[in-house]
């Protein structure tokens, strides 16, 4: 089959690889859509962390946002699911230690990651293995781009649900990326009056579609005046943007942290607990899978605009280095349909 290979820091191609088979207790996918993300282009550069911590080594088989159906299984067991059109956790936890016997498996010390961490081969590829216990059913009905952004979607509807929000209160959501529109659209689907700060204008002016009243540029929140929100979802890769977040928060508001920065971002823990905040970290989607689907099934939420393009795995490369097809809409979010060009 084909498959995007990384072979080195900067270097990736197409190349015929292997076919998988699937093992007991795996399904075998025929992939029809993954999404790339800034994962992928952190494993592509080099610069993602588990490289120097020697989780991940080259090459790399990327793609940990994907969808399609089952074409095969590993075990008589799991027949029911052939034909069925899934997504799968990207997080494949051991399921022996502490961490994964308590429904922690994303943070298990002994995990996979697909795409991602430890070797196991992502979804930018004709097909991919996962294991059925990690696997999740989408009802038909959902578009194949929304069925790939549940992965995302489970991030952001983490961090909306990590805000606590009541109706009409006033949340502001830190980042106009993937993470951030899509945080920003479960938070209005929860009653929210919903803030976003970015950089991009046609990603703020997306924002605005999407539901979100007021958007800000990031350089003028800098100024803004403090203890303006109950909630803040912080998405940017930005340095600055944890501390400011504690400031723009309410007294005993909540701010949430989904967003990563390549440098130390740090905070006055002083500020936290001076102002009572409720502090939390994100990692991973897992436990918020199943939410995602339920939001995008029932039309809750819609997240097909924050999709800018589909493109051939050839073109994976070329989107790694940041650019774009002519006729790309405004979403920050590329997909990749592996059937294109064969
Ligand atoms: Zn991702
Ligand atoms: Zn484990």
């Amino acid at each position: 089959m084909r498959a995007l290979v990384v072979t080195g820091p900067g270097e990736a191609s197409v190349q015929e690889v292997p076919d998988p088979v699937p093992a007991a207790g795996q399904l075998l996918v025929d992939v029809e859509r993954v999404g790339i993300c800034g994962t992928d282009v952190e494993l592509y550069t080099g610069k993602m962390a588990y490289i120097d911590q020697g989780h991940t080594h080259f090459p790399i088989r990327l793609g940990h946002e994907w969808t399609g159906r089952v074409s095969a299984v590993g075990d008589t067991a799991d027949e029911w699911w052939i034909g069925r059109r899934i997504t799968g956790d990207t997080m494949l936890g051991c399921g022996h230690c502490e961490y994964c016997a308590a429904a922690h498996h994303h943070v298990c010390p002994h995990r996979f990651e697909v795409g991602i961490r430890d070797g196991w081969p992502g979804a930018l590829a004709e097909q991919v293995l996962i294991p059925s216990r990690f696997a999740y059913e989408i009802p038909d009905h959902v578009s194949v781009t929304a069925a790939a952004l549940v992965e995302p979607g489970g991030n952001s509807l983490r961090a909306a649900r990590a805000a606590s929000i009541q109706p009409g209160q006033k949340v502001l959501v830190l980042g106009s990326g993937t993470i951030g529109l899509l945080a920003a659209q479960f938070a209005i689907a929860e009653g929210a009056e919903v803030h976003v700060g970015g950089v991009r204008e046609r990603s703020l002016a997306l924002a605005r579609s999407l539901g979100a009243p007021h958007t800000w540029q990031l350089a003028d929140l800098a100024d803004a005046d403090s203890d303006q929100f109950d909630a803040v979802i912080e998405a940017t890769s930005v340095e600055s943007m944890p501390a400011l977040s504690v400031r723009l928060a309410k007294p005993a508001g909540r701010v949430v942290y989904i967003g990563l920065s390549s440098t130390p971002s740090l905070v006055d823990s002083r500020d936290i607990a001076l102002k009572d905040i409720t502090a939390v970290g994100i990692l991973s989607a897992s436990p918020g899978l199943a939410g995602a689907i339920e939001s995008f099934a029932s039309g809750s939420v819609v997240p097909d605009p924050i999709v800018s393009e589909v493109v051939t795995l050839e073109d994976v490369p070329a989107r790694f280095e940041g650019r774009r097809g002519e006729n790309a809409g405004p979403g920050p979010k590329v997909h990749v349909d592996p059937r294109l060009g064969a």
